[in-house]
């Protein structure tokens, strides 16, 4: 019998990975992620879940009570896929052309769903769970609209936790590490106003150009002369703009700067550099310069207490050695940082293997995720609900 469609008895696991196959066959893009949503919707529907469809766009939340407990937990999945062809020629591959799961959110919603249909089987719990799936974590969207969307204020939460896979480090090994785990991501949009002219008459403009290429190279001092060793820091100028043809001196050059950190911190005293060598230019050149920053998403920080009580919780699932304190730096970004900013949690890696599919980077197109990490998964959530819900 289908455990999609059984009520009672033991985790089908097959069924399961032939749900993540599915929605690794039918990957949807950032914030729209209508059919995954009611995919998952009425799965939990089905398993007697109180449905909660439409938050912040295509979030979905499902509660579970049970006894009389007042403690509130949240796990949260990630839902989207990305804008990229993939390149694998299995059987369950992606259907759509220029879209692909190539980092495994597949597997995340379906480790949450495996999870789910555990705990509607399981009475052995006593509070209230909530699980939530989120669109558009790879737009760094998904999980500030659900909140602006009343998330917490709807289904309260006195703890948050997610997990991602990890690729490169083997199957049944974990990584729960306390303090700063994921990036924070700023872009910078750079405006220099100058007056533009004749090529053939520089003395009577204000050249933008000069001014972009110093502050090009100044920028590269911020992290090399102005930071320590222990304060992290990518800064990545990806665009810059200026100009049309090769005798006309433009009004404006333009650049977009990638600001990432692992501390708010940090963060701040890069931002105060920018700032003060974008004054700095404007002094010595005479140009003006505008600064916008946009933050994508702070910093991630797991905070101690809930990430000391997941390890403990967690122990007695790896053999020993097998549970991490640390993972290697990572400077990607992650939107589940919005969420610890208002709730407490810990955001965890399990390992996704080695080998030509499981070992290959995220966002690559041969990518795949391992399904043995649905069992080791559902297990973790199943542990943490009956560990902090009792
Ligand atoms: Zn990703
Ligand atoms: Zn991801």
């Amino acid at each position: 019998m289908n455990a999609l469609n059984q009520t009672r008895g033991e985790l089908d696991l097959d069924a399961f990975i032939q749900l993540r196959r599915e929605i690794h066959q039918n990957p949807e893009l950032g914030e729209h992620t209508p059919l995954t949503a009611e995919l998952v919707a009425s799965k939990l529907e089905n398993w007697g879940y109180e449905v909660h469809r439409g938050i912040g766009g295509h979030g979905v939340v499902g509660v579970l009570r049970r006894g009389s407990g007042t403690r509130r937990l949240g796990l949260r999945a990630d839902m989207d896929a990305l804008p990229m062809q993939e390149k694998n020629r299995f059987a369950h591959a992606s259907r759509i052309e220029g879209r692909m799961h190539a980092c495994g959110h597949d597997g995340h919603t379906a480790i949450l769903l495996a999870a789910a249909w555990r705990m509607a089987q399981s009475p052995d719990f006593n509070g209230t769970l909530n699980l939530i799936f989120q669109p558009d974590e790879e737009g760094l969207g998904g999980a500030k609209a659900m909140m602006d969307d009343g998330l917490f204020r709807r289904f309260p939460c006195d703890a948050i936790f997610a997990l991602h896979n990890l690729p490169g480090i083997p199957v049944g090994t974990a990584v729960v590490q306390a303090g700063p785990t994921m990036a924070s991501s700023e872009c910078v949009s750079v405006l220099i106003k100058g007056r533009g002219g004749h090529g053939a008459m520089p003395e009577r403009a204000v050249d933008p150009i000069p001014v972009l290429a110093s502050l090009i190279n100044t920028i590269q001092t911020v992290k090399s002369r102005n930071l320590s060793v222990d304060e992290h820091a990518v800064i990545s100028i990806g665009m810059v703009e200026a100009g049309t043809v090769y005798n006309i001196i433009p009004d404006t050059a333009s650049m977009l700067i990638s600001v990432r950190t692992d501390t708010a911190q940090t963060e701040g005293k890069i931002n105060q550099r920018l700032a003060e060598i974008a004054q700095g230019h404007e002094q010595m050149f005479g140009v003006e310069i505008e600064l916008e920053t946009t933050q994508l998403a702070p910093a991630l920080v797991n905070t101690a207490e809930e990430t000391e009580m997941l390890r403990q919780c967690l122990e007695p699932l790896f053999k020993p050695g097998h549970l991490l304190p640390h993972a290697a730096k990572i400077m990607a970004t992650e939107d589940f940082a919005w969420m610890l900013t208002e709730v407490p949690g810990c955001y965890f890696f399990l390992g996704n293997g080695d080998g030509e599919f499981h070992g290959c980077s995220v966002h690559n197109p041969h990518y795949d995720f391992n399904d043995e990490l649905i069992r080791i998964g559902s297990d973790c959530w199943l542990k943490l609900v009956k560990d902090y819900l009792n």
